[in-house]
């Protein structure tokens, strides 16, 4: 009954598509034998296709264009599809790999269930004539998928092959045979490979937390959020999590992880890792997302990541030792990695893993100091809620628009200091980060 009623929703929601100006039309294919067709038709002719998002070079190895005429090549850090003899073209056809691959600060293109299904990441395929500029923001994306599989898209089940236009960061498509189940606060796809301790603390535990930054941060805009819960069994130590507008998605790409679960600790840091992905899903505004750059991203990852430990101290108060130990080793990692080089530099160094612990330090700081000079009446989420209605009504999202905040909360002494540990490249690390937390 709920097939039948995802699919007359969606028919409301595609007029858009035949309006649209996309210059750039995406064409999927999964057929039986799960190979996996892309065919990009463009409005005019192009000398080369450029994309949206350059993680990597990776595309060289996985994506295989189907006549030996295209190429694909790495140029000043970004791929472009062109033809060898140098000549325009208006359609391309590729094959590509349907694995899982970890890119780092980007989402994976595919994220296999292990019963099959599969979810594949639509903002990996967006691409442009000649070169992708701001303004090129509007695709037409077709899926065509086999008989008996079925595509969930933004929430609603299609049983047949379908088109949409996608836009900003994209979205997360789940192709496969699993019937999406719908709870309060979710709607789920969980594989059924995965070890029962994950799949209850997933239908347990996401709830739970999703009702948490509910009341501290404002429900969420739009259609209920669906959660990707995928699993390969292969020899890999890798995990990932992540959201989109209306989506949260985990990946576990490991081939132990029934010997995992018996651990307490892997269980803290799962639960922990689902507290950081939900609260990414309570810090967006209507206008989208509410960080700037991608060497700003202490300003996300640490505020996420300090969410996350206040709602597992409040939520699961056993975690408290784990918890004081993360901290302590959030520590010792940011002070290693600020002798070497300043946390703006951080994501260009491959060193992106400063902004989660660096970042998790500055929002407690702030977080105590907001505390502090309002005898408890207000807090980090009270900070975030006024961050976010500033950006609402025009102010620049980003840092600056945050700190300015944090200064009228706290102080412009935390402030100089937090702008010194994001900006320069310290001298010692240690007193500077002792220093951010004022007289606690
Ligand atoms: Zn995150």
């Amino acid at each position: 009954m709920k097939l039948f009623l995802f699919s007359l929703l969606l028919l409301i929601n595609l007029p858009l598509y035949a309006e649209t100006n996309s210059e750039v039309d995406i064409s999927i294919t999964k057929s039986r034998d799960n190979t996996w067709t892309l065919i990009y038709q463009m409005s005019r002719p192009a000398n080369r296709l450029a994309f949206v998002r350059n993680p990597d070079n990776s595309r060289i190895e996985r994506w295989k264009p189907v006549s030996s005429d295209f190429e694909i090549i790495f140029e000043e850090g970004k791929e472009y599809l062109n033809k060898k003899d140098g000549s325009s073209f208006q359609h391309v056809e590729l094959m590509l790999t349907p694995t899982y691959k970890h890119l780092s600060k980007d989402y994976a293109p595919f994220s296999p269930y292990s019963d099959g299904g599969v979810l594949i990441y639509t903002g990996r395929l967006f691409a442009c004539i000649d070169k992708c500029a701001d303004d090129v923001n509007d695709w037409k994306v077709s899926m065509n998928i086999p008989q008996g599989e079925h595509l969930i898209v933004n929430g609603n089940v299609y049983t047949k092959s379908t088109n949409w236009v996608d836009r900003d960061d994209g979205m997360n498509i789940y192709i496969g045979r699993q019937k999406p189940i719908e709870t309060a606060s979710v709607i789920a796809v969980i594989d059924s490979g995965l070890p029962e301790e994950i799949q209850l603390s997933l239908s347990a535990d996401i709830p739970k937390l999703m009702v948490y930054f509910q009341e501290r941060l404002g429900k969420l805009s739009g259609v209920k959020p669906t959660l990707f819960a995928s699993y390969a069994k292969v020899e890999d130590r890798s995990s990932q999590g992540g959201t989109l507008p209306n989506q949260i998605f985990m990946h576990w790409n490991l081939n132990d992880l029934d010997k995992k679960v018996k651990d307490t600790k892997f269980i803290n840091q799962t639960t922990w890792f689902f507290a950081h992905e939900v609260a990414h899903l309570y810090q967006r505004s209507t206008l989208g997302v509410l960080y700037g750059e991608s060497n700003q991203s202490w300003l996300h990852e640490g505020n996420a990541d300090w969410l996350a430990a206040l709602a597992l101290l409040d939520l699961y108060p056993k975690t408290e030792e784990y918890i004081t130990e993360k901290v302590g080793r959030f520590k010792e990692h940011c002070v290693e990695g600020l002798t070497e080089l300043s946390l703006m530099e951080a994501a260009d160094k491959g060193q992106f893993g400063l902004y989660y612990t660096c970042g998790l330090l500055i929002h407690r700081a702030i977080d105590y100091s907001v505390q502090k000079k309002s005898n408890g009446l207000k807090n980090i989420y009270s900070l975030w809620n006024e961050f976010r209605q500033k950006v609402e009504q025009g102010n620049e999202k980003g840092s600056e628009t945050f700190l300015s905040l944090v200064e009228q909360y706290t102080s412009k002494e935390l402030v100089i200091r937090i702008k010194k540990l994001v900006e320069t490249k310290l001298s010692s690390p240690e007193d500077t980060l002792n220093r951010l937390i004022i007289d606690k």
